[in-house]
């Protein structure tokens, strides 16, 4: 990555968007400030605080990004490689109760979402060239590699817990937690602001988020992006304390011979996933609405209500590569559609 991973600056702001958060122009007491955390801007907005509680809040949550940015990464030294290798060497290994969390959560989403959510797949996305903090523009995945690899069939299922311990009986085995270490980190952040006494936040790592609170003044009003353009497809206002992640294919693919290959793998093929754009989610956890938005991506239009239903969200939305949005009645009764863009609504039964 060219940039540091994190800037920040803080100060007071008047009424602006900014990012998917449109906001009122008389939040009282208003701080925001921006941190680069896991290859994305996260957009700290804080209320009812003042700007030294909000300066001091925004240093902690910098340091403890810092470290998850370290720890968590699947392709850069730290535990979570030093984890990878002693898994590929056959050993068994402690670690720290932050990566056990992960490791513990990890488990338990795979297996609500029927493995459609596995992210024991590390050495599968590696494979495809994901690996890298930059797109990987003329990398020519190893195919039969791939295949080898998928029949391997790492999972989940595969890893045992003692203690501090983990242990794997697969060697295939490599830990990516991609697909829901940003909901974890969010989710995490809420308990340090809240341990500065902030009641109400809200968190915005590019359009996944996390709000804390009512919002106070007025409350979170937030816009879920169109994949297909810059626009939005609807505007929702979150309830106190709710998260909303989004998954897609659209910005992090791989492009061979015209091709595109989203960064999104189908853990029964080991293929990327071809026919969700993207994946919205609302859930009472940015852990939880982070890995359903993962699972619903790879589940599809045939799927998806099935592993929303198995996984205990209540309001999903999905947008497949023809225009159709899928949601079920419970999501369409909360937005606000505001495209001019012509879609087909499929609406499913109730969550
Ligand atoms: P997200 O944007 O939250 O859907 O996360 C996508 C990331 O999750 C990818 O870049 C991979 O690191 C990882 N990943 C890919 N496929 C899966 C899968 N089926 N289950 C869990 N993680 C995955
Ligand atoms: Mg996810």
């Amino acid at each position: 990555m060219s940039q540091t991973w994190w800037q920040k600056s803080i100060k007071p702001i008047a009424a602006r968007i900014v990012g998917l958060a449109a906001r009122k122009p008389d939040a009282a007491n208003e701080h925001q400030a921006t941190i680069f955390v896991f290859g994305t801007k996260l957009l700290v907005t804080l209320r009812g605080i003042d700007a030294a509680t909000a300066q001091a809040a925004t240093a902690k949550l910098e340091q403890q990004f810092q470290h998850m940015q370290r720890n968590w990464n699947a392709w850069k030294s730290g535990e979570l490689t030093d984890l990878n290798q002693a898994i590929a060497d056959g050993r068994s290994m402690a670690v720290s109760p932050h990566l056990l969390g992960l490791i513990e959560m990890a488990k338990r989403f795979e297996s609500l979402s029927d493995g459609l959510f596995n992210p024991a797949l590390g050495g599968i996305v590696g494979a495809w060239g994901f690996h890298s903090d930059e797109r990987p523009m003329g990398y020519r995945p190893d195919l039969p590699a791939i295949s080898t690899l998928a029949l391997r069939k790492p999972t989940m299922g595969d890893v045992s817990i003692e203690g501090t311990v983990v242990a794997c009986t697969n060697k295939w085995v490599q830990f990516d937690f991609g697909g829901f270490a940003k909901g974890v980190a969010l989710d995490m952040a809420e308990e340090t602001l809240k341990s500065f006494g902030i009641q109400n936040a809200l968190l915005n790592a590019g359009g996944d988020i996390n709000s804390m609170g009512n919002g106070g003044a007025c409350p979170w009003r937030i816009s879920i992006r169109d994949p297909k353009s810059s626009g939005v497809i609807a505007v929702i206002t979150l309830a106190p304390d709710e998260k909303i992640y989004t998954s897609g294919n659209y910005e992090r693919f791989h492009e061979i011979d015209g091709v595109r290959f989203a960064h999104t793998l189908d853990p029964r093929s080991g293929i990327p996933v071809d026919h969700i754009i993207s994946a919205t989610v609302i859930a009472d956890s940015g852990a939880l609405a982070d890995a359903t938005a993962t699972a619903l991506t790879v589940a599809g239009p045939r799927d998806w209500h099935r592993i929303a239903r198995k996984m205990g969200v209540k309001y999903a939305l999905l947008v497949d590569e023809r225009g159709g949005i899928h949601l079920n009645p419970e999501m369409r009764a909360r937005i606000s559609f505001s495209s001019d863009r012509a879609f087909t609504l499929i609406e499913s039964p109730p969550l």
